[in-house]
């Protein structure tokens, strides 16, 4: 037999030579949020490959905050990464925040001042963005370049000092304004910002930019391979150059494609503007793609990962279908959650030759995988729900569900006849009256079998409970396409959430598995954390089947 052989992404391959070569004894990586809003599952994947790569290799991964934007960050942000992270099952070695280098980052600015490499500029933001060129024509000097390394370090410390006012100077790399390469043309690397920060309060009111601060960050922890989206390959010559000019330890940057999911948005500035504006009631709504949206929704840490090993690593953009993370929820579900029967949409089935007020209790196995396993006790008696869609009263031959005259079992119990239908004024069935066979036991006598199954409720027993169904949030499936003239708004789906009824057997409501449950025949659902005493809710996961198949 052919033995199937993994073949290593490109990330591996980088890691495997650089561990062969000993150019790394071990590797370090590092997830770096920026805490102005919740994850979502593209950070997922990135945290997937980040501690992924660190565990396959023996080696570790740092959280790191990219908190050099005051205005945005909060620490309600930086408390809801580190619980998602964990809820994903990684462990980080260090926690660090990119403002616990603004000192060194700061020294190094005067440093570079000293050397001639940096430079205060006065000019506005207009006239920087004019001077700056294109990429076909080189930019124009600034009339401040070429101020002595002692005025510079005098302005720059008085910059610190507070005394100007936001936008007034920026410090400046002294590149080159002529470089083919845009990001070479003198990038700034302070900016002055009269701005409290979430960890260093007051202390500062000039914040390091990204570029000078990330490369800088990687080699203060030693990060052996600092891993980012594409969109970041621009900014890897710089990330270089401060290294090489700071002399400084070399970590390096390599850059992935990012997950895009159809009919998903994952830009953290419109997630947050969904949450603003109330068009959803949290970033944790379960039609949201945080991981706590997710969470919430019913999906498993386990399904994301599962996901996330499925799309694997490349080097190039690509849409990915959201009916793939449905189905690894499922895979994941199908093998673990426990069973319950809960009916929608019910109608009465009485059974006319059932010892009145009789009740039989029912074992029956939470999961059917493990038929030794934990069971569920399910009361049994002479009135009943069952599903609308499973009776049928004109039924086509191949309808093995209930219909007039015809037979099915109830699930785990006995084999039901109906005999009379029965309908109100306006046409619509009211109630069944059926017969059921008491030698259909399971376990008991002789096994005869019918070839329709369906799930119900003991109407005595039954607990009303709330549902909420969700669909996807938006109606485009590439959300990378919305028109120019129109606003990804306008793609919202209207019926995105509805709220129904079920009627469930007693066992669901004290389930203790903490993760979601399947309706038997129906689909998975969790319960939520809005549900009070008088009334219990649950939402839905996903639906129990769906044509999809991955590849
Ligand atoms: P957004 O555009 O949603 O605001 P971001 O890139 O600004 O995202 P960060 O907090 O800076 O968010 O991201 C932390 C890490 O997660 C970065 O390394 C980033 O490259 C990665 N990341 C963000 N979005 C995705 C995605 N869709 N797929 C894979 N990785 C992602
Ligand atoms: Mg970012």
């Amino acid at each position: 037999m052919e033995e199937e052989v993994k073949r290593l992404n490109f990330l591996e391959e980088i890691i495997e030579d650089d561990l062969k070569s000993g150019k790394v004894e071990s590797i370090l990586t590092r997830f770096p949020p920026e805490p102005n809003g919740y994850l979502h599952l593209g950070h997922a994947k990135s945290l997937c490959i980040n501690f992924g790569l660190a565990q396959k290799y023996g080696g570790k991964t740092n959280l790191r905050y990219d908190d050099t934007n005051p205005t945005k960050e909060d620490t309600e942000y930086v408390d809801a990464i580190k619980e998602d992270i964990k809820w994903l099952g990684f462990q980080w070695e260090k926690e660090c925040y990119a403002s616990d280098y603004f000192d060194q980052l700061y020294e190094w600015a005067e440093w570079m001042i000293q050397q001639g490499l940096a430079y205060v500029d006065d000019q506005t933001q207009e006239e920087m963005r004019e001077n700056r060129g294109t990429v076909e024509t080189p930019g124009k000097n600034s009339p401040w370049r070429d101020r002595t390394p002692e005025e510079n370090l005098k302005l720059f410390r008085e910059m610190r000092d507070g005394k100007y006012a936001d936008g007034e100077k920026v410090l400046r790399a002294k590149i080159d304004m002529a470089h083919p390469k845009m990001e070479f043309r003198d990038p700034i690397m302070y900016r002055i910002k009269h701005a409290h920060h979430h960890r260093t309060g007051d202390k500062w009111c000039i914040y390091p930019m990204y570029d000078y601060t990330h490369g800088q960050s990687d080699s203060i922890e030693h990060i052996t391979h600092s891993i980012c989206t594409l969109e970041f390959d621009v900014h890897r010559p710089l990330y270089d150059w401060y290294i090489k000019t700071l002399g400084i330890y070399p970590s390096h940057q390599y850059e992935f494609a990012r997950l895009n999911l159809t009919y998903t948005l994952m830009s953290k500035r419109k997630l947050l503007e969904l949450v603003q504006k109330g068009i959803v009631s949290g970033w944790d709504d379960p039609r949201m793609p945080t991981l706590c949206g997710v969470r919430r929704r019913g999906y498993t840490a386990e399904a994301l990962k599962m996901f996330c090993e499925k799309i694997g690593v490349t080097k190039h953009d690509q849409l990915m279908d959201i009916q793939l993370l449905e189905w690894c929820v499922r895979q994941d579900l199908n093998a673990r959650s426990n069973r319950y029967m809960v009916v929608q949409d019910p109608i009465k089935v009485k059974l006319t030759n059932w010892p009145e007020g009789q009740v039989e209790w029912f074992d029956c196995p939470l999961n059917p995988a493990e038929p030794e396993g934990a069971t569920r006790k399910v009361p049994f008696t002479g009135e009943l729900f069952i599903d609308r869609a499973d009776f049928m009263e004109d039924a086509p031959n191949k309808f093995f569900r209930l219909k007039p005259d015809g037979e099915v079992r109830l699930k785990y119990t006995y084999i039901i006849k109906c005999n009379k239908v029965v309908k109100d004024c306006n046409n619509n069935v009211t109630e069944l009256e059926c017969t059921y066979d008491p030698t259909t036991k399971p376990g008991g006598g002789e096994w005869r079998s019918v070839k329709g199954t369906i799930h119900w409720v003991s109407t005595d027993f039954a607990k009303e409970i709330e549902l909420r169904n969700y669909d996807r949030l938006f109606t485009l499936a590439d959300m990378s396409q919305v028109p120019e003239d129109k606003d990804y708004k306008d793609f919202l789906n209207p019926d995105s959430l509805t709220v129904g009824k079920g009627w469930a057997e007693p066992a669901l409501l004290d389930d203790a598995s903490g993760i979601a449950v399947q309706f038997e025949r129906t689909g998975y659902y969790i319960k939520d954390a809005d549900s009070t005493k008088e009334k219990t809710v649950f939402n839905k996961t996903v639906s129990l089947k769906d044509s999809y198949k991955p590849e």
